[in-house]
């Protein structure tokens, strides 16, 4: 049986579906969310939202919630070999949300589904998508209900969020690129700890061990999780460690021989292994793919989820800016090339995260050299800080950014900064004036009130420009503080994206470079 056409069927019910679905719905697109358990997932996987993903979560409209559920981590305690080296400070300046915070996927998965909900939909439990068949404008997914119930769904788009065995993915004939990670895995265990360090709510110890990475993160319900990357002595051994063995593991690295664990309720006791793989093209006709089935890697920085989030928030704007017919079909191409660009860097950045992989006997010794000048530096740390939050991630290569006012601190397809402005002679903060539901012009004045004239030719044609073209959008008159205007230089206008990512940058006054971009993207009214 086939029940009329839907907007977009998304696939799989994990985080990035959720919020994909969140998304679109925002957007006004009728959207059916399959998922072949009948609940959210119960196991425990990601453990830590990232600031940029709180921005995200912000845009989906339940960053509050989020924040009211989990613990924001403000340190990082770090030892090697149960000698303190330093603490790593995690807050960072300029957004709304300065510490990542420590809340469990399975939390996650319950917040997005109850925003979903405010939406008016409501997942479809134990129903599988068990074939696609893609056309050049539309899709079919045949679906097992509850009951075994066979039937039919018809969409406009399809998109794959059913994680690491794609269905979609497999559908599209696209290669899962990449190789199974050898000679690492993770075990975990979340446990209430007696042993000789300080419980502090905003605080993770790292434990550097040989051959072992251990990090306790302390849990919103209690508790820490105990989270160890180690080496893999023996990839035939499947079964999850039990909670003595995580009790020495814990003992030897933390260096705390006297130490007793009592596991938390529910009981979690995992070992897992990983794949580093990307999906060769996310994006092909009525198709895509996100979060896990688009890209995936060994847990190291916790980036999986985060990344997912940040993937579904690329690209619903993308495809609702399409499917309303205010863009060009282009547009969506974007995503894939920006979340595979951002995909690849993430994961060569943590093959290489020496401070999260299990170290060898001379990585060891030379830590502990080195890490404490190192983390007493602002360099190391602050680098270290701004990597980790995601926050200057950025599409610099993009074919949506265009940069034609020189060089600046803020390019084409950087994240824009929360910077205080002044704006219609008020103290603003720079992400209240932008909004995931629109374009916004930003046209940047200059320090002194007088110098406004100059742009009020500019401003019109902005304003005629937008106008003609189809895409939602606002402009605001800003004014950056005197720390900024490195950042904001006056007579600039910045079109940022609704994900917040600068998309053109130019002269106030070069109108024919709004023109051109318009044109490039967008469709005419
Ligand atoms: C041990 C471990 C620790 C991790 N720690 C972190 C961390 O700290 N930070 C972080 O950011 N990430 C972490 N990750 C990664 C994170 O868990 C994943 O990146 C995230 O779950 C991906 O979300 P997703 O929605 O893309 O896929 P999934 O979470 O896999 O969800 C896919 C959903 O699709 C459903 N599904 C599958 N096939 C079908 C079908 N045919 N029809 C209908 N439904 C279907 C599944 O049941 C599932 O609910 C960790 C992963 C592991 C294994």
């Amino acid at each position: 049986m086939s029940e009329t056409c839907r907007d977009v069927v998304v696939v799989g019910a994990g985080p990035t579906g959720l919020a994909l679905a969140i998304a679109l719905r925002q957007y006004g697109l009728d959207v059916a969310v399959l998922e072949k358990e009948p609940h959210t997932k119960r196991e425990v996987r990601a453990s830590i939202m990232w600031q940029r993903a709180l921005e995200v979560l912000r845009d989906l409209g339940c960053a509050d919630k989020f924040v009211g559920g989990g613990l924001p981590l403000r340190q990082a305690e770090i030892y090697v070999r149960g000698h303190r080296v330093g603490g790593h400070e995690m807050s960072v300046s300029h957004t709304l949300f300065p510490e990542p915070l420590s809340i469990e996927q399975i939390a996650t998965e319950e917040l997005l589904t109850e925003r979903l909900g405010e939406l008016d939909t409501t997942v479809r439990w134990e129903s599988e998508a068990v074939d696609v068949r893609l056309y050049a404008d539309a899709a079919e997914v045949d679906v097992r209900g509850p009951n075994g119930r066979a039937e039919t769904i018809a969409c406009r788009w399809v998109v794959g969020c059913e994680g690491a065995h794609s269905l979609v993915r497999k559908a599209l004939g696209v290669p899962f690129e990449g190789e199974r990670r050898t000679g690492l895995q993770a075990v975990q265990i979340n446990a209430e700890p007696d042993w000789k360090y300080a419980y502090k709510p905003d605080t993770s110890y790292f434990f550097f061990e040989r051959r072992v990475c251990l990090i306790a993160s302390p849990r919103p319900g209690g508790g820490y999780r105990f989270f160890a990357f180690v080496s893999d002595p023996d990839p035939a051994l499947v079964a999850p460690p039990d909670a003595e063995e995580m009790r020495e593991l814990i003992a030897r690295a933390a260096h705390d021989a006297a130490l007793r664990l009592t596991p938390t309720q529910p009981l979690w006791l995992n070992r897992a292994r990983f794949h580093d793989r990307i999906a060769a093209s996310l994006r092909e006709g009525p198709a895509m793919l996100v979060g896990d089935s688009a890209h995936m890697w060994a847990p190291i920085g916790g980036r999986g989820l985060n990344t997912g989030l940040r993937g579904a928030h690329n690209l619903a704007w993308k495809l609702a800016a399409v499917h309303h017919g205010w863009a060009r079909d282009a547009l969506l191409d974007t995503y894939s090339t920006e979340q595979r660009a951002a995909a690849t860097e993430i994961m060569r950045q943590m093959r290489h995260n020496v401070t999260e992989l299990p170290p060898a006997p001379a990585t060891l010794a030379a830590m502990r050299l080195a890490l404490p000048a190192l983390m007493a530096g602002e360099r190391f740390s602050g680098r270290g800080r701004i990597l980790l939050s995601d926050l200057a991630r950025h599409h610099r290569k993009s074919a949506l950014s265009a940069d034609g006012a020189g060089r600046a601190a803020l390019r084409a397809g950087d994240r824009m900064p929360d910077l205080p402005v002044t704006e219609g002679g008020r103290r603003r903060r720079l992400h209240d004036l932008l909004s995931y539901g629109r374009w916004t012009a930003l046209l940047v004045h200059g320090r002194s009130t007088g110098d406004g004239a100059d742009l009020e030719a500019a401003a019109a044609a902005v304003d005629r420009a937008l106008a003609r073209h189809a895409l939602p959008a606002e402009v605001f008159h800003v004014r950056p503080g005197h720390r900024d205007t490195g950042r904001l230089p006056s007579g600039t206008l910045h079109l940022m994206r609704p994900d917040g990512h600068i998309g053109l940058r130019a002269p106030a006054a070069d109108s024919r470079a709004l023109q051109d971009y318009l044109h490039t993207w967008f469709t005419l009214k």
